[in-house]
């Protein structure tokens, strides 16, 4: 079993897709273990993406994801971590596969709707970026 962190963007959000997002992650066998909204400061925006501080994209995509409300969860199930990338795509929405979230939603390379770690050493990260301990449950597989 594995965790990892997803993220459905601000313009998921805005575009109503949260239902969507947690629709096609479930219908994987992904099981939610932690869910929340959360509108990040430009500041934490920075801290979620301090391995991109030196990209030219850095404060762009800052602006964005502190530009209104995200869902932030944790999702586990076997191979969650590289499961979710696939299920959302690559970065670039007109290089993601077809039935994927970012080619079916996300307007460019920037406003891809959905985050997902992309390692266990990321997803440890960035699941204690948003919840403590007693925020992730445990949960019963049917
Ligand atoms: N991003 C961007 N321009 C780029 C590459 C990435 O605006 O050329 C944004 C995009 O929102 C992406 C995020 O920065 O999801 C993090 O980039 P990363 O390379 O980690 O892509 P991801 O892991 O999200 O697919
Ligand atoms: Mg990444």
């Amino acid at each position: 079993m594995e965790r990892t962190l997803s993220i459905v963007k601000p313009d998921g959000v805005s575009k109503n897709l949260i239902g969507e997002v947690i629709k096609r992650f479930e219908q994987n066998g992904l099981r939610v273990v932690a869910l929340k909204m959360v509108k990040l400061s430009k500041t934490q925006a920075e801290g979620f993406y301090a391995v991109h501080k030196d990209k030219p994209f850095f404060q762009s995509l800052t602006d964005f994801m502190s530009s209104g409300p995200c869902v932030v969860m944790v999702l586990e199930g076997k191979d969650a971590i590289s499961k979710v990338r696939e299920i959302m795509g690559a970065t670039d929405p007109k290089k993601a596969e077809t039935g994927t979230i970012r080619r079916d939603f996300a307007q460019n390379i920037e406003r891809n709707i959905v985050h997902g770690s992309d390692s266990k050493e990321s997803a440890s990260f960035e699941i204690s970026y948003f919840f403590n301990a007693l925020e992730i449950h445990e949960r019963r597989e049917e």
